[in-house]
């Protein structure tokens, strides 16, 4: 994926509370068309990409995953769910103890949101304004209904968390019904391949559960939290190399992990992991370690733009309090004004 980067004024995304709650004019409903097949089965517009969830999977690392599967540690079905539920009613992704990967609708579809949004962000008021600002030429002119209307989107994908309701696809982007010959289509496919990178980066994070016998282990030596949460960061560690050692674009890679973690800042105003997961700055700072992006790389300003609007969601008070030589320097600055 192409982001352009841009460093230099900082006093970004200023603009992101005045623009909040403008109407949006509603410029593109003609050409519509459905891409769902009748193997698509679901109750949600993300049931589109299921297939290519698991497609990518195994094409990008056969031998891994065929040497798991031999070796009974992965199941070779994964269990897609299908159901009416929230977020919070155990629908996120997880491994059992027979190998068995179970992943959940509301769960896609919370991340195909979160990584539609932050790239429609990213783009229109980060991107193309400061293209302009420097008379670099641009894709195309910043449309700002594409970012409000994101945004509303974005609020479903949050209410999701707690109470599930269905997807206005009539209304709103979604991977199934859509005109790709507009402006939003334009996003909208690139998000679908970018959200199957993040899916690719979760499902390898729990088949290094079943590499390295996580639950195994957790059972036959009762670990405490803090080895649990070791557990954790190892199977981060193994699913980031996984990712990164075979990859069409290293940066939308990259990119992909980061979304796949910074997506849990939106549950909660702290950065606590629980009584499982290491804090959610411990594995982001993991990932960009083993990432390693250079300082002008765009995943930094992904990550302001992350800390950004989960302040805004919280209210948590992070400023920008003075000039900064890049974005990398803005997102460590605003990291260690959380507490
Ligand atoms: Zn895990």
């Amino acid at each position: 994926m192409a982001f352009a980067y841009c460093v230099a004024k900082l006093k970004i995304l200023a603009s992101i509370s005045a623009t909040d709650a403008k109407p949006r004019n509603v410029i593109y409903n003609f050409m519509k068309t459905s891409i769902k097949k009748d193997t698509h089965t679901g109750i949600q517009p993300i049931r589109v990409l299921k297939h290519n969830l698991t497609t990518r999977l195994v094409e990008r690392n056969e031998n891994y995953i065929k040497q798991l599967h031999s070796d009974f540690k992965l199941d070779k079905n994964i269990k897609y769910h299908i159901a009416e539920l929230p977020l919070v009613k155990r629908q996120c992704p997880y491994i059992d103890e027979n190998g068995l990967i179970n992943i959940h609708e509301t769960y896609l579809s919370y991340i195909w949101i979160i990584s539609y949004y932050f790239f429609v962000l990213h783009e229109e008021l980060l991107v193309i304004p400061e293209q302009e600002k420097r008379g670099i030429p641009k894709r195309k002119n910043q449309n700002l209904n594409l970012y409000y209307e994101a945004e509303e989107l974005f609020n479903y994908a949050k209410s999701l968390i707690v109470v599930y309701s269905d997807w206005d696809k009539e209304n709103y982007p979604n991977p199934e019904y859509f005109d790709e010959n507009t402006e939003q289509g334009w996003y909208i496919l690139r998000t679908n391949d970018l959200f199957v990178e993040v899916l690719n980066f979760i499902l390898y994070h729990e088949a290094a559960h079943a590499e390295f016998e996580h639950i195994k282990k957790i059972k036959e030596n009762s670990l405490s939290e803090e080895e649990i949460k070791e557990l954790e960061l190892e199977a981060d560690t193994r699913a980031i190399e996984l990712i990164l050692s075979n990859n069409r674009s290293r940066n939308s890679s990259g990119l992909s992990i980061i979304i796949g973690i910074a997506s849990i800042l939106f549950f909660s105003n702290n950065l606590n992991g629980g009584k499982k997961h290491p804090n959610i700055n411990i594995r982001l700072n993991n990932a960009i370690k083993i990432f390693n992006p250079e300082d002008e790389n765009p995943i930094w300003s992904i990550l302001v733009l992350f800390l950004k609007i989960w302040d805004k969601q919280f209210n948590l008070g992070i400023k920008e309090e003075r000039t900064y030589n890049d974005y990398k320097e803005l997102y460590f600055h605003l990291l260690s004004q959380i507490k």
